[in-house]
């Protein structure tokens, strides 16, 4: 609870986009003539990415929708809104340290203490995902007139006088495989086989979900695939020492054994 830190679990593996995916950018980015909704491209490669924030986002809700139930979350008691006025997004999150600690969802997510209550510092980090070197080199081949992606043309009909709202997308295409390294903090260790479930819950969930807009129109299923040995637990002591017996290496979160057996639970 006072943000002691025992280790870290690191799980790295690549995202790859199974249908084309919108992450959009902001409007402002935008320039004259352009696509009618473009996607977030890193400024300075400009090549399109994931942020880490959209990730993370996405499976905190999912999660939060999975447990609604057990958290007796349902309604919007106990839901707060990060949205504006005109533009409302209400989310679960723990009104203090002492509730967040005993939430599965805060506890890896993070929660921002309301009225005086302090925060509770997101245990789990999503770094941005960027385009793997061979995705980079393949996109730049594609000849749709954008930068590593494609354009999908849309159009909405309105029902009753027929006029049509033609838009243009800016999609990753499909194939397209992303950098993914995720890094969770093991501050108590009675909570690492809840918290490391529950993460797989919400890498499962997002799964048979999507990433970005227009999911319920087909974009963003995406599928991750974890590297052989993609999970590394390491304590403290072999960050201080580099001691070797304070790391182990797994294959999956589906057995997690060794790591308990490290963390000594
Ligand atoms: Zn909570």
């Amino acid at each position: 609870m006072d943000g002691n830190l025992l280790g870290k679990i690191i799980i790295s593996g690549i995202l790859e986009c199974l249908t084309g995916m919108h992450i959009g950018a902001s409007k402002e980015n935008m320039e004259i003539g352009a696509i009618d909704l473009s996607v977030v491209r890193d400024p300075v490669t400009r090549e399109p990415y994931i942020p880490g924030s959209s990730m993370k986002g996405k499976m905190r809700s999912l999660l939060e929708k999975a447990l609604a139930i057990d958290l007796g979350i349902v309604g919007t008691t106990k839901r707060r809104n990060i949205g504006t006025r005109s533009n409302e997004v209400w989310i679960h999150v723990c009104d203090n340290e002492k509730d967040a600690f005993s939430c599965p969802v805060c506890r890896i997510f993070g929660s921002t203490g309301k009225d005086g209550g302090k925060n509770f510092p997101a245990r789990l980090i999503v770094r941005d995902l960027y385009l793997t070197r061979d995705s980079v080199s393949k996109l730049s081949d594609i000849d749709t007139g954008l930068q590593y992606t494609e354009w999908k043309f849309e159009n909405a009909i309105d029902r009753v006088t027929s006029a049509a709202n033609p838009r243009q997308i800016e999609r990753v295409p499909r194939g397209a495989e992303f950098e993914l390294e995720l890094v969770y903090n093991v501050e108590d260790k009675a909570h690492i086989e809840d918290d490391l479930k529950n993460l797989k819950l919400a890498l499962d969930l997002l799964e048979l979900d999507s990433i970005g807009g227009h999911g319920s129109r087909g974009y963003g299923k995406v599928e991750i695939k974890y590297r052989t040995d993609g999970i590394r637990a390491i304590t403290v002591d072999y960050l201080k020492n580099g001691d070797s017996t304070k790391i182990v290496i797994c294959n999956s979160l589906d057995d997690l054994t060794n790591i308990k057996t490290l963390f000594g639970v």
